[in-house]
């Protein structure tokens, strides 16, 4: 009889945390016991690892074997540590020799058959697992190039649990030849902003909004989504810090071959999902459609067709740049820095033909966004068939100035948590970042005559500056406030809507 001790990786959200798994086999009653965690979340674990050991071929040790996770995070039992698990009580129980589990992280999900099956999550759990300074990590085969991104990592890929046994038993596993890891392709645009003609209003209002990162309002019935889908395309490429957040996001939710790379990702759900596919799922802590969308582009097409809890969760989540979910005896946080375009038809015909809408009918169905809006700093109005108008400048050219902006502002706010004038607090835009006196009076006295709102000056003056980036200037002048203000009132000519 003996004793064996391992390690694994649990998640809660993003953060991975390196856990202790032990086991001991002491004479008894040939049942596995595991301890510390809630009996609800284990039974199917216990049944999937004794299937999975019988059915390697491996004959279930004649013994009592008690297995413990340390510390205990998340109070639920994550399949991920099964491998662990697995190899933990054959060590004790003397299948194989247990100095060869040790020094070792083991992540992966038992199949009944013994197979072992891919995990969500293997970027930040193998990152943490280096940080901790365990770089010998086994993993599913499925996830071993995905584990092979995280830079010291040593990456032993298996497949079942009867070549694991196996390896270990006669020597040690097998290195995975760490081959230049193959980040998900980050593809050269296909769409490019020459291919929308006129809508000129709205293609200043893009620019303006990649260049600062302000939220953005289209509104009309008109290429909102061809729009939308070319500002990646003029947004800077994301830092390298950026785009780890990014993959580690895309690996939480098992799409990390659909990860853009240092292309700022651009997600579009659909108005029928679900809170939980747009905010994320604390019980499969799995992130959502705005997690994916972080450090890039969310687009809610339609927006008044969403749920009222989605529209409301939306506000929380912007003004954070987080989302924070709590259930399951846990709370998790994603991040949810995004850049978000709302687009409205002005009512809930799909044909503007035949509308028949009262305009009491077209004002309830834009106050849907009642809260939202708000928020949203930059509005702009889209329409169809503006076919005589000249041809669009291409891409290329609004990202260069796109740029320019952005290496202005990065300039002054170097020594700041910011990296965009729309995340600037609204203390620090009146004290280290004011504007030219007559600037600041115009915005002012759009607050007194009712047409911006107090929470709304912030958001205005965060859009003069990045006017200023645009054209160069050293801070917002009168031009710049006066720019601001059209740009918020759009394609409404009304900025309280
Ligand atoms: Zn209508």
């Amino acid at each position: 009889m003996g004793h064996a001790s391992t390690r694994s990786v649990a998640l809660i959200g993003l953060s991975a945390h390196v856990v202790d798994v032990e086991a001991d086999a002491a004479p008894g009653d040939s049942e596995l016991h595991l301890v510390g965690l809630p009996e609800m979340s284990v039974w199917p674990a216990r049944a999937r690892i004794r299937a999975a050991i019988l059915n390697s071929g491996t004959a279930w040790p004649d013994a009592r074997i008690t297995v413990s996770v340390a510390p205990v995070i998340p109070p639920v039992y994550d399949a991920a540590a099964d491998l662990a698990l697995a190899v933990a009580l054959l060590a004790a129980a003397s299948v194989i020799p247990p100095e060869r589990i040790t020094g070792r992280v083991f992540l992966g999900e038992l199949a009944l058959d013994g197979g072992i099956r891919p995990v969500r999550g293997v970027l930040p759990m193998v990152a943490a697992a280096v940080r901790a300074g365990i770089s010998r990590v086994v993993v599913p085969a499925d996830c071993a190039r995905e584990a092979a991104q995280v830079p010291g990592a040593v990456v032993m890929p298996v497949t079942q649990l009867a070549d694991v046994v196996d390896q270990l038993r006669h020597g040690a596993l097998r290195d995975h030849d760490n081959q230049e890891p193959e980040c998900a392709p980050s593809s050269p645009f296909a769409v490019d902003l020459a291919d929308v003609s006129g809508n000129q209003a709205a293609r200043r209002a893009l620019e303006v909004c990649a260049a600062g990162g302000h939220h953005l309002f289209l509104s009309g019935d008109g290429p909102a989504t061809m729009l939308t889908e070319r500002l990646p395309g003029i947004l800077p490429p994301l830092s390298e810090q950026a785009a780890r957040e990014v993959a580690e996001i895309y690996s939480l939710a098992g799409r990390l071959h659909r990860a853009p790379g240092l292309r700022p990702p651009l997600c579009a759900p659909h108005h029928s999902e679900t809170p939980a596919a747009i905010f994320g799922s604390v019980a499969a802590n799995r992130p959502g459609a705005l997690s994916l969308a972080h450090r890039g582009v969310l687009h809610l097409a339609d927006a008044p067709e969403f749920t009222s809890p989605v529209l409301d969760g939306l506000c929380q989540a912007l003004d954070s740049g987080q989302v924070h979910l709590a259930g399951h005896g846990r709370s998790i946080r994603y991040p949810a820095r995004v850049t978000l375009v709302l687009d409205s038809r002005p009512c809930p015909c799909p044909e503007k033909r035949r509308c028949a809408c009262t305009p009491e009918a077209r004002r309830r169905y834009r106050a849907r966004l009642a809260l939202l809006l708000p928020r949203v700093a930059v509005r702009a109005p889209v329409e169809w068939g503006d076919r005589g108008a000249r041809e669009g400048e291409p891409s290329a050219t609004v990202a260069a100035r796109v740029l320019a902006a952005r290496v202005r502002a990065a300039h002054r706010l170097a020594d700041t948590p910011w990296w965009t004038n729309a995340e600037v607090p609204a203390p620090d835009l009146r004290t280290r970042f004011p504007a030219a006196p007559e600037a600041s009076e115009l915005l002012r006295s759009a607050v007194n005559t009712g047409l911006v709102t107090a929470d709304g000056l912030p958001r205005l003056l965060r859009v003069a500056w990045t006017l200023a980036d645009l054209r160069g200037a050293g801070r917002p002048q009168l031009d710049d406030a006066a720019g601001a203000l059209e740009l918020w009132k759009g394609a409404d000519g009304d900025g309280t809507r």
